[in-house]
């Protein structure tokens, strides 16, 4: 019944093979389909933070304004590419709908909830499936090199302790000294001491062959073309590899999702964000924590042999070209916090990757009112790594037709109509 499975899932990134595996641990019968190869979207080269505090959205007070003001530097890490797109117009100004205090501070608790949620199922997935993925829970520094980003900073982190986040402030000093690669002219920073990191790559790697061993069916190179809809149901999904039937179908198809879900007269508000990642060996003397560097929003991830500087967001549609000057941006706003060299002499690889980012930054899980068989996945932006133990354990549930462990009526497909 290869054709006819239980539960379809489409796309192979974190949140598709993680919804396998809590679905398979269920004993359900699944089939994973992707277009390219599983893991080959945004999960595979991006900073591998798992960061459960790090609770403020996009969307957060004032993000607009700054945005603006970073789109008149071509180094920025923020950039939208102007452009007549309906879609973009609508999605951006929900998102400056969404960029407010009351807005921000009503998500705050299910944030806490989702990311604390999913750091517990990471620790208890990679300890009982030995998962060789390089995931270290040692903490992540975050750092500012102005005073006043280190003030705008600890404005932030009394709001994340008002959620009972555990995080350190630290001065420069203090900073300094958690790790011999920072440089001594640091303002301060914050200690965050819940947060793993882990190589996503080797992760997916792992995760896919051992749903493979539990019975789930990975189909790549496979992709969605149509479908067919009768009586409230999807009950034909037409790939290039032929036509499926399955009971029921989870969308997760990353920053492609809203292609993907269209001709099921869906809309999603999904825009791609263009990020890149450069990898290298890691050098004499560089950093042995995770850090996300304030001011450049530059991520610096230790990946067992290798050291990975990722960064920038890029609101320009599904264009997936390498811009060189944003790439040489990411290295110059790591070397402005680093002592240790910062050079691509030996370098592993230069990646981009697309973030599938919702107008509030709160991803999209569960079944909409119009197909009776269908759970959507996606929308994770900057956490899809983070969330993606908890939004498979949820969609299994939501599939189960179980009552959720955590209430997601928010998250709902329809909140958008
Ligand atoms: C530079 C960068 C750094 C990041 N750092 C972090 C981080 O440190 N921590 C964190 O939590 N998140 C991070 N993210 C975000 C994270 O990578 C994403 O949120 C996450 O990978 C999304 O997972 P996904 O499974 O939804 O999408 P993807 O991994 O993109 O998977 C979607 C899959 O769907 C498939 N697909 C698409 N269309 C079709 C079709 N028609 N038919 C079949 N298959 C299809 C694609 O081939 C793809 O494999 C980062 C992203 C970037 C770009």
């Amino acid at each position: 019944m290869a054709n006819n499975p239980e539960i379809m899932i489409i796309g192979g990134g974190a949140i598709g093979i993680c919804s396998a595996y809590y679905l398979a641990q269920g004993g359900r019968q699944v089939t994973v389909i992707d277009k390219g190869a599983m893991g080959s979207g945004a999960s595979y080269g991006n900073a591998g933070f798992i960061i459960p505090g790090h609770l403020i959205p996009l969307a957060a007070p004032g993000a607009l304004a700054q945005g603006l003001k970073w789109m008149l530097d071509a180094e920025s890490p923020f950039y939208i590419k102007p452009r007549l797109s309906r879609d973009l117009i609508r999605w951006t100004w929900q998102f400056r709908a969404a960029s407010n205090e009351k807005t921000m501070r009503a998500a705050l608790p299910l944030q806490r909830q989702l990311g604390f949620g999913s750091a517990d199922l990471y620790h208890e997935l990679i300890a009982r499936e030995r998962l060789d993925c390089h995931y270290t829970q040692a903490g992540l520094l975050m750092l500012y090199r102005t005073e006043h980003g280190f003030e705008e900073a600890q404005a932030e982190a009394r709001l994340l302790q008002e959620f009972d986040v555990p995080l350190r402030l630290l001065d420069g000093p203090a900073a300094a000294e958690m790790d011999p690669a920072v440089s001594p002219e640091i303002a301060g920073g914050i200690y965050f001491s819940r947060d793993a990191h882990l190589d996503p790559a080797l992760f997916m790697q792992a995760l896919a062959k051992r749903v493979e061993e539990m019975g789930v069916t990975l189909r790549p190179d496979t992709e969605v073309l149509d479908y067919e809809v009768a009586g409230g149901k999807v009950t034909t999904v037409r790939t290039t590899r032929g036509d499926f039937h399955p009971g029921q179908i989870v969308l997760a198809a990353g920053a492609w999702s809203p292609d993907v879900a269209r001709a099921l007269s869906l809309r999603l508000p999904v825009q791609p964000a263009k990020g890149y990642s450069i990898t290298v060996k890691q050098p004499d003397g560089g950093p042995r924590l995770p850090m996300l560097l304030g001011e450049t929003r530059v991520a610096v991830t230790p990946l067992g042999p290798n050291l990975r500087y990722a960064g920038t967001l890029e609101l320009a549609g599904m264009d997936f070209s390498i811009n060189q000057r944003r790439v040489n941006a990411i290295l110059n706003g790591a070397r402005s916090f680093l002592v240790s060299p910062v050079e691509t002499d030996n370098l592993v690889e230069i990646w981009r990757g697309q973030r599938p980012c919702t107008p509030n930054g709160l991803p999209i899980i569960g079944r909409p009112a119009s197909l009776s068989n269908l759970i959507v996945a996606t929308g994770h932006a900057t956490s899809g790594i983070s969330l993606a133990p908890i939004t498979g354990s949820l969609v299994a549930q939501i599939a189960a037709g179980q009552p959720t462990e955590i209430d997601i009526t928010v998250l709902n497909p329809d909140r958008f109509r």
